[in-house]
């Protein structure tokens, strides 16, 4: 075995165990009793479902994991990257058309591998549980949707990055850089405006009370909001959601129906609230200059290990290519990416104590944004008692329970 291949296994399964032992505490963490102040929100019956929900995704996500893990290496061990880059080699001449080949099929096969996860969580569990909307042909139809925008987005960004490490040397890195910035930037609006539509409907919020409410609240606290959005979440789930997106002139807040159906205008005006403090204490600018700062450093980095010979035989590939030595960097680069995300977790529930914060304070009503979270949480099943060895790992957002101790502390 060569060092390389030492520190990607032990990376790859250090994490598989780190994973499963924060699944297990969590799963033992579930407490018998419904948790104080949730009691107006689950009864008895709702509770255990809720837990039950809790357990069958977890099992789900570590058979997945478990899959994944084995299919993974038994591919590298037979040396499948190598027969394939042999195969490709065959085929095809240039360079960059076999990368963008050669990552294509390793990407297509990585999804063919995830889909029937994917499908029994939407249509076993979700189901099972009440939240399923989709059918199957709305599931495939957005599979395919979103595989021809990907391929269209994707193939290009690929291909360019390929380019530049073939032909432009030592700056390679720094144009990557620069173009990845770009598209990163042109996200932020492209989604919102042009992708989002394909998959659901987006209606201006309707006049009547929660507009006015919202629109009151906005004006109150200077706070310019043009676009409201509604969005027909219902089409594929129960779960409710809302979220601000783009920036300046492009800026929508956009709400589910679904969080129209189950909550009340105060409570609607809550949750505004905290999207708002997102916005206002630029969370999403930030995020996004951290995701462009992480880029450059993956793309320096990247520069170094790109044609390097041991990368290429710990992957039992005999020549040396631009795309091949991109693929196998990822691998390689998998430990920091892990630190990384660790660290842009913590920074994510930070965040969400802060437009909590704010939330209470534009508000002023610690109570109904109280219960809003309460609400949510026991709407979408969420777990009241995740151990803090799994939100550290997974959370994005703090547990419910937290948020809503420190909002009553405030
Ligand atoms: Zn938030």
């Amino acid at each position: 075995m060569t060092y390389i291949q030492i520190i990607i296994l032990c990376t790859m399964i250090v994490y598989f165990f780190l994973n499963l032992l924060s699944f297990y505490l969590n799963l033992k963490n579930l407490k018998e009793e419904i948790p104080k102040g949730f009691e107006d929100y689950f009864d008895r019956e709702k509770y255990k479902k809720s837990q039950k929900y809790i357990y069958e995704n977890a099992r789900l996500e570590i058979i997945e994991g478990l899959f994944s893990l084995s299919v993974f290496l038994i591919f590298w061990f037979v040396k499948g990257f190598g027969y394939l880059d042999k195969i490709l080699s065959s085929l095809v001449a240039g360079e960059i058309l076999r990368g963008i080949i050669y990552i294509g099929i390793l990407i297509v096969a990585k999804s063919l591998l995830d889909l029937p996860f994917s499908l029994y969580s939407t249509f076993v569990i979700e189901e099972k549980f009440g939240f399923n909307k989709t059918s199957f042909k709305l599931y495939f139809s957005d599979k395919i949707k979103m595989l021809f925008i990907s391929s269209l987005i994707g193939i290009p960004l690929i291909g360019l990055i390929l380019v530049f490490f073939k032909y432009f040397g030592g700056f390679a890195w720094l144009f990557c850089w620069i173009v990845v910035t770009c598209f990163i930037l042109a996200m932020q609006i492209i989604v919102p405006v042009w992708i989002m539509p394909f998959f659901n409907k987006f209606n201006p919020l309707e006049d009547g009370e929660l507009k006015k409410k919202v629109m009151d609240y906005a004006s109150a606290n200077n706070f310019p909001l043009e676009n409201v959005f509604v969005m027909d979440g219902s089409r594929r789930s129960q779960k409710s959601n809302a979220f601000f997106s783009g920036f300046g002139k492009t800026k929508r807040l956009v709400l589910f129906d679904t969080i129209i159906e189950k909550h009340s205008p105060d409570e609607i005006v809550s949750i505004v609230a905290h999207e708002t403090g997102h916005y206002k204490k630029k969370h999403i600018l930030i995020s996004t200059f951290l995701g462009v700062i992480q880029a450059g450093v993956m793309f320096y980095l990247l520069s170094f290990f790109i044609s390097f010979q041991d990368l290429f035989d710990a992957f039992y590939v005999e020549r040396v290519s631009v795309y091949a030595g991109l693929v196998f960097f990822g691998f390689l680069y998998s430990p920091v990416d892990f630190f990384v995300s660790m660290i842009m977790l913590a920074f994510s529930r930070k965040n969400e104590y802060e437009a909590d914060r704010f939330a209470v304070e534009t508000t002023g009503n610690k109570k109904v944004f109280a219960d809003t979270l309460k609400r949510l949480s026991a709407d979408n099943y969420s777990n009241l008692s995740p151990h803090p060895l799994h939100v550290f790992f997974n959370y994005s957002h703090p547990p419910v329970s937290d948020r809503v101790k420190r909002i009553y502390d405030l």
